[in-house]
């Protein structure tokens, strides 16, 4: 991800090497080269908009410095509104003083909910912690199995209304709120110290997802509401961000699928528009495949 967007600033930023001094006409072409890369690699366009615009403003703004030479010190600019944009210092997840820590996983159909999940509770299991699983996406009839089976990989046990006999389980009438619900009772029964709601999506956002989204988190006012895309989704990013962002207010942003060949574009639509920071991201099927994501460092991979 990002490589062809990394290729094409680090060539823009060669052409400023060696220059003693920026012209307007200098910034004028880098700002464009900027925009074309950004739009190429599926940015949104009002973000492009506004990042190209940023960046010229405070490039034409530049003093001349001792240490750096203008090329240096657009990439620096150029870096800085990155790391800003994708959320800036790396955002560690909010643990409630009185545990258990709720968190909730939005998102649409496929985008990853659950195998993030697993991934999730397999890291802070790792950190020390005693996470439960709970199984809210009663849409997707193999959602509860899925999870367990996650759960099992990951040594995290699972909340179910019919724990470990998913076939058993109707999951069309059963009702996602009082799983949630009872899911936390269970996790302060059993001391758990962190409960990880896994929910349902649809292939689009719709109404009635999106209600029942919202009815869980009313019901079960978590500390941390993680909203799961897919990487691979380009320009649709940002319309289905804004909808949970309108849904279910999230948090914070996980990235999935970050090992295709996507173009980056969602990464920093997403985080920009809606001021949200990226704080995971999923890089394959494994339960291993996970990052903490760091803006400083993935901005640094975009300009290396
Ligand atoms: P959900 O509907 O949001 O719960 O999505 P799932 O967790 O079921 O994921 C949908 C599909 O994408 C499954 O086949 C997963 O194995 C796959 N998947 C999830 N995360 C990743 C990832 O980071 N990389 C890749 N390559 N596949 C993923």
């Amino acid at each position: 991800m990002f490589n062809s967007l990394s290729d094409r600033l680090t060539a823009t930023f060669k052409n400023l090497r060696g220059k003693g001094r920026l012209t307007e006409a200098d910034i004028d072409g880098t700002a464009r080269e900027i925009r074309r890369a950004l739009l190429d690699a599926d940015v949104a366009v009002p973000v492009v908009r506004a990042f190209v615009a940023q960046v010229k403003e405070r490039a034409l703004g530049l003093e001349v410095s001792e240490s750096l030479n203008p090329g240096q010190q657009v990439v620096k600019i150029v870096n800085e509104e990155l790391v800003g944009i994708l959320g800036g210092e790396t955002r560690r997840l909010n643990l409630a003083k009185n545990p258990p820590t709720v968190i909730m996983l939005a998102g649409l159909q496929g985008a990853g909910k659950t195998t993030l999940a697993g991934k999730l509770a397999k890291h802070l299991k790792a950190e020390g912690h005693t996470p439960l699983l709970v199984a809210c996406d009663l849409q997707r009839p193999n959602a509860v199995k899925q999870l367990q089976i996650n759960g099992e990989r990951a040594g995290v046990p699972v909340y179910a209304p019919h724990p470990g006999v998913s076939s058993e389980f109707d999951t069309a009438t059963g009702d996602p709120v009082s799983v949630a619900r009872d899911g936390i009772a269970e996790a302060k029964a059993k001391l758990h110290d962190i409960v990880i709601v896994d929910t349902a999506g649809r292939l689009g956002v719709d109404t009635e997802m999106m209600n029942q989204a919202a009815n869980i988190r009313a019901a079960i006012n978590p500390d941390e509401v993680l909203f799961v895309i897919d990487a691979m989704i380009g320009q649709d990013a940002v319309n289905t961000a804004l909808a949970f962002q309108e849904g279910v207010n999230f948090t914070g942003v996980v990235l999935s699928k970050l090992d295709g060949d996507a173009r980056g574009g969602a990464a920093l639509s997403v985080a920009s528009i809606t001021g949200k920071p990226v704080m995971f991201a999923s890089t394959g099927e494994n339960l291993e495949d996970f990052e903490i994501f760091h803006p400083d460092r993935m901005a640094s991979r975009i300009l290396d």
